[in-house]
């Protein structure tokens, strides 16, 4: 797979020593089924979940929040990592990269997910950011935290996503954006670079 449209990425990706993570889809397989989802809480097609629950009176939120947590502890469980998403971790890990997961599932979840799929212990717990600890993507927030926890400039950052959402977060807060697990790229000039998953992100930082 090779780099299309996209921002200038600026620098080669091996130069880049401050990693964000999406989770679901990007270091998992993924699992979540979103449709399923909303047909279970009544939350129309085109609706985003996480938005439409904030927009619910607090009693009814609650409820479709707690279902929706019950739903996600039983999949991040079962959580198998994506294609070469482990050996990328421990790669960058080994050369004293900082590591940051910005997640839209809940930070205890994604602590069960990282545990599942072989990289418990990896990532600081102020270094996992969830829908609880920041206004989820494609809010900048998230990023906007690690820039300022890291002391680094956005533009020294990479967001690896797998969807839209991770792509505008990182345009918002002015960092680098890479594309996994996405083959045909829908969102061509959203990410400075496009790899058809973890193994081959590796194989390319490593040139
Ligand atoms: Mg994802």
């Amino acid at each position: 797979m090779t780099m299309v449209g996209g921002p200038p990425a600026g620098l080669p990706l091996s130069a880049i020593r401050h990693w964000v993570f999406d989770m679901d889809g990007t270091l998992t397989v993924a699992m979540h089924d979103f449709a399923r989802i909303k047909r279970e809480l009544a939350i129309p097609e085109q609706e985003d979940i996480l938005t439409y629950l904030a927009g619910l009176p607090a009693a009814q939120a609650a409820a479709k929040h707690a279902w929706l947590l019950a739903h996600e502890r039983a999949l991040a469980a079962a959580s198998q990592p994506a294609a070469g998403a482990v050996a990328l971790v421990r790669a960058l890990q080994g050369t004293g990269c900082r590591l940051g997961i910005l997640t839209r599932n809940v930070r205890s979840l994604a602590q069960v997910t990282l545990q599942a799929i072989g990289l418990g212990g990896v990532f600081a717990e102020d270094d996992i950011i969830g829908r609880d600890e920041a206004d989820p993507k494609p809010s900048p927030a998230g990023l906007q935290y690690f820039v300022q926890r890291w002391q680094v400039a956005p533009a020294q950052m990479v967001m690896v996503g797998d969807y839209r959402f991770d792509l505008e977060c990182g345009r918002a807060a002015g960092t680098r954006t890479l594309l996994v697990n996405a083959p045909d790229n829908p969102w061509p000039g959203l990410a400075c670079w496009h790899l058809a998953d973890c193994a081959a992100v590796l194989a390319h930082w490593r040139r």
